[in-house]
């Protein structure tokens, strides 16, 4: 297996696979499924899930909401993502764990690094609800920030899009996919990996993140496994 422990980033946006707003129940089952076949190779998973599909925060001034609200707003979406995506887990017959960056005790754990680390050796999944529990951050930087936390081996961005492209393959019919790509290169050439926040935290950490497409099914299996799947960014 190429890597021991993992974290994977969904976006919340992934969530409504057809549908314009909410949780496409059977895209949760799919990921719920691809989720439990790499749990059986004997991985450690974390999954940090966004909240887009219910509500962002820069979407809060456009409706007169302070933006600091907004943000909590969109903590708390991802947390509703975070339980939906626990229970199909669960369903899956699979043990998991949700943590929060904001205290909400009846409906999960609080976020402490070294529970955290217990769970994984034990074998539960554990997903990091609310973010980093601070306005004014999104799930990118959550997912490289817990990575480096709980010592994951990799940040793997499960997106609708294959990899790092040149430019934007829906625009430019000349774009090509990075297999590798540099973090210095990345930067160099401006493209659009995660935020700044976020990508910065994992070059100055030395976190490879591998940007991949989700949507197809076996592929977070092959990646793990070592096959040459979406764009690595070391
Ligand atoms: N958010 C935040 N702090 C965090 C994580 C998220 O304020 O640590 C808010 C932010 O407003 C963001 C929203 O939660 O817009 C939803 O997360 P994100 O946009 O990252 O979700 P995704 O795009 O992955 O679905």
């Amino acid at each position: 297996m190429k890597y021991n422990r993992i974290l994977l980033k969904l976006s919340g946006e992934a969530l409504m696979g057809n549908k314009q707003y909410g949780i496409d129940s059977s895209r949760l089952e799919q990921y719920a499924l691809e989720i439990k076949k790499v749990k059986e190779l004997g991985l450690e998973v974390a999954i940090v899930i966004g909240g887009g599909n219910i509500f962002r925060g820069v979407q809060a001034e456009s409706s007169g909401i302070d933006r600091v609200q907004g943000d909590y707003m969109g903590m708390l979406a991802t947390v509703i993502n975070a339980m939906a995506l626990q229970s199909a887990l669960e369903k899956q017959g699979l043990y998991t764990r949700l943590m929060s960056g904001i205290k909400m005790e009846q409906v999960c754990e609080p976020f402490i690094r070294r529970r955290a680390v217990r769970h994984l050796e034990k074998g539960r999944i554990v997903i990091f609800g609310a973010g980093i529990g601070n306005p004014y951050f999104t799930t990118d930087s959550t997912a490289s920030l817990r990575a480096i936390e709980i010592e994951a081996d990799v940040v793997l961005k499960g997106t609708r899009v294959d990899g790092v492209y040149s430019a934007d393959p829906e625009k430019d019919p000349n774009a090509t996919r990075y297999s590798t790509i540099t973090f210095d290169e990345v930067y160099q050439k401006g493209l659009n990996v995660m935020d700044m926040t976020a990508f910065t935290l994992c070059q100055e950490n030395n976190l490879p993140i591998v940007v991949f497409d989700m949507n197809k099914p076996g592929n977070l299996v092959k990646l793990v496994e070592g096959e040459e799947v979406g764009t690595l960014i070391a």
